[in-house]
């Protein structure tokens, strides 16, 4: 589905990806981790035609998208930290990025899971950091992306509402869709990728299954398996 061949950036001096070969062969839930500052929304950017890379190719249906634009529309992306203007209200959001994106999108069932309804024609600047982490993830899967990219997702969620993106995250892997997605928290990790890239040093360290992570390292679990590695 994605082949990432000699992906390399540097900020100035700071070499943050030096060499990223791996292939992602089929649609299922991928986390990319790694520890501060290892290059992983970088390499999400690169992905998304918001960083161009130094050099490298990431091809996806065949053609080079690192660094391009062309293939944004294929993607749907969750930022760490999304920027909209407080003064809109989130209906006013929702209708404006469905302008932009100029695509059919499905809000409403979106909207019932996470139950929004009753903050519609509230202002961004006046809801929960939680409640806008919730319009940016109904703003994410409302178009049918076949890639989505998560970057912290889980960012303020209440438990019932964590549960739920769970649930979707689910659903949409039961479509074939490709769902890159980082997180601190391993054992939302552990429950739902079906494979990890660790990146470390610019470098891949791993790209396998948590299982098979988990063993190499001799854990009982991911976090352990982690400490292990750093
Ligand atoms: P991660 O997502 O793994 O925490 P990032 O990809 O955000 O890592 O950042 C990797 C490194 O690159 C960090 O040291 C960060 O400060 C640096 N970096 C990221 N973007 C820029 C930029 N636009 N200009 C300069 N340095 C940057």
């Amino acid at each position: 589905m994605i082949t990432v061949t000699n992906i390399r950036k540097s900020f100035g001096n700071l070499q943050v990806l030096k060499n990223l070969n791996f292939e992602i062969s089929k649609g299922g839930i991928v986390a990319i981790l790694g520890p501060n500052g290892s290059g992983k929304t970088t390499f999400l950017k690169i992905l998304l035609g918001m960083v161009i890379p130094d050099g490298g190719h990431i091809f996806y249906q065949q053609k080079d998208i690192a660094g391009s634009h062309a293939y944004r529309k294929h993607i749907g992306y969750l930022p760490q930290i999304a920027r909209f203007p407080d003064n809109l209200k989130v209906r006013e959001i929702l209708a404006m990025i469905t302008d932009i994106r100029n695509e059919p999108a499905s809000p409403e069932p979106l909207i019932e899971l996470f139950g929004m309804e009753k903050f519609m024609e509230k202002k961004l600047g006046d809801l929960s950091g939680g409640t806008r982490q919730k319009v940016n993830i109904v703003l994410t899967f409302m178009f049918d992306s076949p890639v989505i990219i998560l970057d912290e997702p889980t960012a303020g969620l209440d438990p019932v509402s964590l549960i739920r993106l769970k649930e979707l995250i689910n659903k949409e892997k039961s479509k074939g869709k490709l769902i890159l997605i980082t997180s601190h928290i391993m054992s939302l990790v552990e429950e739902l990728a079906d494979e990890v890239v660790f990146l470390l040093e610019g470098n891949i360290y791993f790209k396998g299954t948590v299982t098979d992570l988990k063993s190499k390292t001799d854990s009982v679990d991911l976090e352990h398996a982690i400490a292990r590695i750093l």
